[in-house]
């Protein structure tokens, strides 16, 4: 056992992990480790791994677990986890939660899920604009950014994901409810699952996130 400081912050696509995932990344001086940027950097720089898990991002079904796991695994080995990161957007089927379980032994982890209602996840999704620079995201109507086209955090490009398309959002709604769904009954069975409201504005979600890291997300005695 490590006191690496594990946090995930699960949710159905567009809950808000990522935007809440940059700050309390940077709150808490920790890696943000999002799987999804990791595949689109792989595929805006046309890898093997990108070009492997392009046919599934774009449709909206999940890359198969033995891709995510060897790219996770080799992300959190690096030194800068060396004192613990957050993970955004994984685990999301059942057999990664256990290859994270097996692989950090003991170890505890906070487990923070993002509960909003499908109809808003939907429209977040829809108007989602993501900066190619920093990964930062603006909303077109709920938080547009001062230029239009550009992301007020780094002045880079932003751009609208094509798996944000309404058709591609209800297909990854339903393979979250079919394949992480187990994944949140299965932190819940073992205690370690904090519920956070994220209907609330970005700044009450950040608010509540932070107040339950700090009085410890996970029950005493939960481990990954
Ligand atoms: P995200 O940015 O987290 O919504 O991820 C975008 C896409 O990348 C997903 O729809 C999946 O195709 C793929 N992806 C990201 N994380 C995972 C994961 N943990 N397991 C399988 N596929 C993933």
């Amino acid at each position: 056992m490590t006191d690496q400081q594990v946090i995930l912050l699960l949710g159905p696509p567009g809950a808000g992990k990522g935007t809440q995932a940059i700050r309390l990344a940077e709150s808490l001086e920790l890696p943000h480790v999002a799987t999804g940027d990791l595949f689109r950097e792989n595929l805006a720089q046309a890898t093997d791994l990108g070009m492997r898990a392009k046919g599934f991002m774009e449709s909206g079904q999940l890359v198969p677990d033995e891709l995510v796991l060897e790219m996770l695994f080799e992300r959190v080995s690096r030194p800068d986890c060396a004192s613990g990161y957050l993970l955004d957007g994984f685990p999301r089927t059942l057999p990664q939660a256990k290859a994270l379980t097996g692989q950090l032994a003991d170890q505890p982890v906070q487990t923070l899920l993002l509960e909003v209602p499908d109809d808003l996840l939907v429209d977040r999704a829809g108007g989602r604009l993501l900066c190619r620079g920093c990964n930062h995201i603006h909303h077109a109507t709920h938080s547009a950014p001062r230029t239009e086209g550009v992301c007020d955090a780094c002045g880079g490009e932003l751009y609208r994901r094509k798996d944000d398309a309404p058709e591609v959002v209800t297909e990854r709604l339903l393979v979250f409810q079919e394949q992480t769904q187990p994944v949140i009954d299965y932190y819940q069975e073992r205690g370690s699952l904090v519920t956070i409201d994220g209907t609330q504005s970005p700044d009450e979600v950040f608010a509540a996130l932070q107040a339950r890291l700090s009085a410890g997300a996970s029950p005493p005695g939960a481990s990954a």
